[in-house]
């Protein structure tokens, strides 16, 4: 495995090398991001993965200061799992200067995380954007976990012509339904309460499976398990925009929100409701605790189904 910081180098590197898939991160892996890679591996010649941890789509500085990093732990998973080539761009690589550019997505960068998180969508588009054009993979990678940003960069894609294959990983939850994520380590005491998202979220599927397809129903399961303050948004959407729907009629998400402490949590469902029988998507759940949560190294860390 090759460890480079420009991405000119990257771009030498990954030169006829064949079919290139693109996993971008911000690092503190977990078996979230080692799906991405896995999938990846499984579907492209060579795989690269960025870390990056991107100050545009921080909004809140005390948020980026104490975001998780390990980069001598998070090299030695990626070697385990055979990733070729990781991309470590320092901040000065990336933008030399503060750009004046940026990569707005109209209507879906205001919704959801957009009335959370002004800025935010637009600061991944704008980071999203600049690696696809600099390291111009054939495939790029990216979970449902972030839902928003996954339609977000679908969209981009779609927009501009960027010619790259978006793909969309499932979400990989902890033993106990948390969807893993690098803050989780952050959480602490606040860590039962978490719990509530998700447990919220898998009585929406409950009730989805069951037939369910009103908002005001499904996204009632979920404001009943979390604490009202805790909560910032619960919306059923349809899948293309994050349009929100009063009822599923085709593809969607229920995209949900909430804070405990100072740490902030995102979570949702994927929904396919077009087939009478449809079950809702509620990931892939590992059936040991999280490697996030111990120094040991990578064993079997990627859940098979
Ligand atoms: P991050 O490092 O948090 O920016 O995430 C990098 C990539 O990993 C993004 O495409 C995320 O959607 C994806 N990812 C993060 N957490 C999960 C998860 N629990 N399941 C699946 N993908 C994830």
């Amino acid at each position: 495995m090759r460890v480079v910081e420009t991405l000119a180098e990257a771009r030498a590197r990954q030169s006829g090398q064949g079919r290139v898939g693109l996993v971008p991160t911000m690092g503190f892996f977990h078996e979230g991001h080692l799906s991405l890679m896995e999938q990846s591996r499984a579907e492209c010649d060579l795989t690269v993965v960025t870390i990056y941890v991107n100050p545009l789509q921080f909004e809140d500085p005390s948020d980026l200061a104490r975001y998780p990093a390990n980069h001598r732990r998070d090299l030695d998973l990626a070697e385990e799992l055979g990733v070729d080539l990781v991309v470590a761009p320092t901040p000065d690589e990336m933008f030399a200067r503060p750009p004046l550019t940026k990569v707005s997505v109209a209507g879906l960068e205001d919704r959801l995380e957009g009335e959370y998180r002004p800025g935010h969508i637009s600061g991944v588009a704008t980071v999203v954007v600049k690696l696809l054009a600099a390291l111009r993979p054939d495939r790029a990678y990216f979970g449902r976990k972030d839902a928003q940003q996954l339609v977000m960069v679908e969209r981009v894609v779609q927009d501009l012509s960027l010619p790259v294959r978006v793909v969309g990983c499932r979400l990989v939850r902890e033993n106990q339904g948390l969807a893993l994520s690098s803050r989780n380590v952050l959480l602490q005491e606040q860590r039962a309460a978490a719990l509530s998202l998700s447990r919220g979220l898998m009585s929406a599927a409950d009730k989805f499976d069951q037939g369910e397809r009103r908002a005001a129903v499904l996204e009632a399961e979920v404001r009943r398990e979390v604490a009202g303050e805790a909560l910032e948004y619960v919306r059923l959407c349809e899948a293309s925009t994050l349009t929100p729907v009063n009822s599923l009629d085709g593809e969607g998400y229920l995209p949900a929100a909430a804070r405990f402490g100072s740490v902030r949590i995102i979570d949702n469902i994927y929904l396919e409701s077009s087939e009478p029988g449809a079950v809702a998507d509620r990931g892939l759940r590992l059936d040991h605790p999280s490697l996030l949560y111990s120094d040991s190294e990578i064993g079997s860390h990627v859940p098979s189904s």
